[in-house]
């Protein structure tokens, strides 16, 4: 079978994937996507927080992405039932859109572009020799080369294994996750409120759409066998002990399907080797909590963009500008990270977790995220 060379080859369409897809293509690189399922991911995130609006807003999408998105500016946190403190988003708030029609619209931007994106395209090898990724080859036989790879492809990375990167992978042992979509109630379209418990239990109610609302519930791992085996009854016993202002959604929570969430943090020893990078999840994965993942991948997206166009084919600058570039974002991630760890470990306490909590790192994100565009990208 023929093979495709291209400028940029990406491996998994989530958001960092379509993102810098999108970046590069608007630069005139051909670039091909490689997505192992049969369209974007249907799954993910709902937040986008005030940083990643700010990079999609330099590159002329915020109106595209915020039309039709639920706006937001305050959520309120609950210890045993009684507010605790609220956080509130300035210049606007954060959007809430779920993650398949985020991504389906910058996918479908990437259409003018000269990005090519092979759907249902499972990597049977990659071919490595100098330190380089040379070829990858699909399990239908088609085979591509490019000169740089990006490895988009989540937590799992098949590229990454391939670099040879290590990674340490650490699921929240501790803390059972659980989402299910439900009817909107009038407390839910009010407000978005967050309720931690003192026995390890957490409950945040927000609406998806005019129609819809997310809840999702943590617990710890044994209350999760015993409450799904049980049944929800004794699930919403639980809920009615921390959750107060949110009583006219329990009798939607009866009947809803709960799907069980698994969630690790992710740290790698390094964001690329040679002609290849790591983006989005692939690279780094924090708790939820801290809303921000899809802020920093759009943000690294930018980095990762500038660079491979200023290298402009040349290897060695690429390694070098990757190197110089790219590999400082590990400090942010590492702080992201760690800052998902300890709201984690001390949501029980309320004291502790107030201690914890960061609102620039939950509004603004890292001093990176904060600065002010590069002149080129500022907007008129
Ligand atoms: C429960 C949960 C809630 C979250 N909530 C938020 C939030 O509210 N706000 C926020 O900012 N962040 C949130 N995040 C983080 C956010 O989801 C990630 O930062 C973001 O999805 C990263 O995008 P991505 O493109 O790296 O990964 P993904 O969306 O995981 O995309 C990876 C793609 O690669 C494909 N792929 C994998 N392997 C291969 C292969 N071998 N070949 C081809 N394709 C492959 C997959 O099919 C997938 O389409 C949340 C995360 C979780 C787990």
């Amino acid at each position: 079978m023929a093979t495709t060379s291209c400028d940029v080859a990406i491996v998994g369409a989530g958001l960092g994937g379509c993102f810098l897809a999108l970046l590069l293509g608007r630069r005139g690189r051909h670039v091909v996507v490689i997505e192992q399922g049969p369209s974007v991911p249907s799954a993910g995130a709902d937040f986008l927080k005030p940083p990643g609006l700010r990079v999609l807003a330099r590159h002329g999408l915020a109106d595209l992405v915020g039309r039709h998105g639920l706006w937001r500016d305050t959520v309120r946190y609950y210890h045993d039932g009684d507010p605790i403190q609220e956080c509130r988003f300035p210049d606007g708030g954060f959007l809430i859109r779920p993650y398949r029609e985020l991504v389906e619209l910058i996918y479908t931007s990437c259409a003018m572009e000269s990005v090519e994106f092979w759907f249902d395209a499972a990597i049977d090898d990659i071919t490595m020799g100098d330190g380089q990724v040379e070829e990858l080859t699909l399990a239908d036989g088609r085979r591509l080369r490019a000169g740089v790879v990006i490895g988009a492809d989540g937590t799992k990375s098949a590229i990454r294994r391939a670099l040879g990167i290590e990674q340490r992978t650490t699921p929240y042992e501790r803390l059972q996750m659980r989402v299910a979509t439900v009817p909107l109630s009038a407390s839910v379209a009010q407000l978005n409120r967050l309720y931690f418990s003192s026995e390890g239990w957490f409950a945040y109610l927000y609406p998806l759409d005019r129609d819809q609302a997310r809840v999702f519930v943590g617990l710890p791992p044994e209350d999760d066998k015993e409450i799904f085996q049980d049944g929800i009854p004794a699930l919403l016993d639980e809920l009615k002990k921390f959750v107060t202002d949110s009583s006219d959604a329990f009798n939607s929570l009866q009947a809803a399907a709960w799907q069980p969430i698994k969630v690790s943090s992710l740290r790698v020893e390094a964001y690329h080797r040679g002609n290849a990078a790591l983006l989005g999840s692939a690279a780094f994965a924090c708790h939820p909590m801290t809303g921000m993942g899809m802020s920093y991948t759009l943000r690294d997206a930018e980095i990762l963009a500038d660079v491979i166009c200023a290298a402009a084919g040349d290897p060695e600058l690429l390694d070098r500008l990757l190197q110089a570039r790219y590999e400082p974002r590990g400090h942010a991630h590492r702080q992201l990270i760690d800052y998902g760890d300890s709201l984690v470990a001390t949501f029980r306490d309320p004291r502790a977790y107030l201690a914890a909590f960061r609102s620039d790192l939950h509004v603004y994100g890292d001093a990176d995220l904060t600065k002010p565009a590069p002149p080129e990208l500022q907007l008129t």
